[in-house]
């Protein structure tokens, strides 16, 4: 049985499941926090049962991977015997820019152009990066495959990736719309198919994966025509912290007129605004949830903004593909968010799309269908679970080398 190590390595965090390529299931997962800085934690979960939660200082990625490694070959708590079971790894990658269309094989080219991609995302691949050259110190001649989050959108006609900035900023400098959560959006898309019982090939589809970070995807033909992240993953809808779409010319007016600095700009629009900015309260939607109910004012009014701006790009997705079969709430907010999904989906009858308000409630959190009879436009609940395909995508490469 092949086992595939899935690794997802953040800036100071690093998550990882053991998978079990044929059977499709997970063996373990765990989380390292904190790397780097003092009072690091270690979270692991062997499948059906509780978590366990180990206090350690850890230095570096090499160092988390390694305390990993020690979980999963624990002779008790562990689910492997020796390193050697585990067949290959595949690492989630954020950014793969025009160059990589499908997840590949790791070889030293391979890692060129993803340090080359750090110019485009320096928040995230250069710890993508630590992450592979931490797996091939440990495990020497064990294959890496790089599953990128912008990959399945790399099909989108220039008329959706171009911005309307001079020609040269793309040519000259890559500047257009990449997308990411790609995983996501290309798993819960063919889940919904499956589930239709049609080909994807066939269907049009709005995806919106709500979490921390959030976007929404156009799947039509089983593409991605576009999607509402951007250059950077800060366009497109409110998020966590992030504001998502906003005039560009307020930058420039923080700059000039408030005398603010590049640097004060980017906290405030990256790390400041979203559900956090407006709320005054908390980036963490049950928070934002919670106090609205009790009457909050700045937090009602932060639901509804949000709400909102999923129901403008609902329009606009329906119109690029000219109707929609189905919508598809994923991730944190997504999944586990009644209300959201209901305010996002009010007053959208008339193109179809009508949701049971009682079925929304009841299978709050499942894979579920959540439209009313006699809605034409099917409404889903689906987990995502992009550890698996990045496990999928590595053992089928694997598979044939
Ligand atoms: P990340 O992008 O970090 O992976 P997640 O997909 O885990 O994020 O989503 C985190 C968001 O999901 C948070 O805003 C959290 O409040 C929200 N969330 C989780 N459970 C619920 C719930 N029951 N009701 C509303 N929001 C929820």
């Amino acid at each position: 049985m092949a086992k595939i190590l899935v690794i997802n390595a953040g800036s100071s965090s690093l998550k990882y499941q053991l998978i079990e390529a044929e059977k499709e299931e997970c063996l373990a997962k765990g989380l390292v926090e904190r790397i780097g800085l003092k009072g690091g934690l270690h979270h692991y979960t062997r499948t059906g049962e509780d978590k366990l939660t180990i206090k350690k200082d850890v230095g570096d990625h090499t160092q988390a991977i390694e305390l990993a490694l020690e979980m999963l070959l624990d002779p008790e708590k562990g689910v492997i015997k020796s390193k050697e079971d585990i067949v290959a790894i595949g690492h989630r990658v954020v950014h793969g820019g025009e160059r990589f269309s499908e997840s590949v094989l790791i070889d030293n080219e391979v890692m060129e152009a993803i340090r080359e991609n750090c110019r485009l995302a320096p928040l995230h691949n250069p710890h993508n990066l630590k992450g592979i050259e931490a797996c091939v110190k440990i495990f020497g001649k064990t294959p890496n495959v790089a599953v990128f989050d912008t990959a399945f959108h790399q099909k989108m006609p220039p008329h959706a990736y171009l911005y309307a900035l001079p020609i040269s900023m793309y040519k000259e400098h890559s500047i257009r719309r990449y997308g990411f959560h790609g995983t996501s959006h290309f798993f819960v898309a063919h889940q919904a198919a499956k589930a239709l019982g049609k080909p994807i090939d066939e269907l049009k589809i709005i995806t919106l994966h709500l979490g921390n970070g959030a976007s929404m995807s156009a799947v039509k033909g089983g593409y991605s025509i576009d999607t509402s992240m951007g250059f950077t993953p800060l366009e497109g809808l409110v998020m966590g912290t992030r504001c998502g779409d906003i005039d560009p010319a307020i930058p420039i007016f923080m700059m000039e007129r408030l005398g603010m600095e590049h640097t004060e700009i980017n906290t405030i629009l990256n790390k400041k605004s979203g559900l956090l900015g407006l709320s005054g309260i908390s980036n963490d939607m049950r928070e934002v949830e919670e106090a609205a109910e009790k009457g909050d004012e700045n937090a009602k009014m932060a639901l509804k903004i949000y709400a909102y701006r999923i129901k403008k790009y609902i329009g606009e997705y329906t119109a690029v593909m000219g109707g929609v079969d189905a919508l598809v709430f994923t991730a944190g907010i997504g999944e586990n968010s009644a209300l959201i999904r209901k305010m996002s989906l009010e007053g959208l009858e008339f193109l179809g799309i009508k949701i049971d308000e009682k079925k929304n409630v009841e299978e709050n959190g499942k894979f579920a269908r959540v439209e009313k009879k006699g809605s034409k436009v099917a409404i889903f609940i689906i987990p995502t679970n992009e550890e698996l395909v990045i496990a999928r995508d590595t053992y089928n490469i694997c598979k044939v080398i």
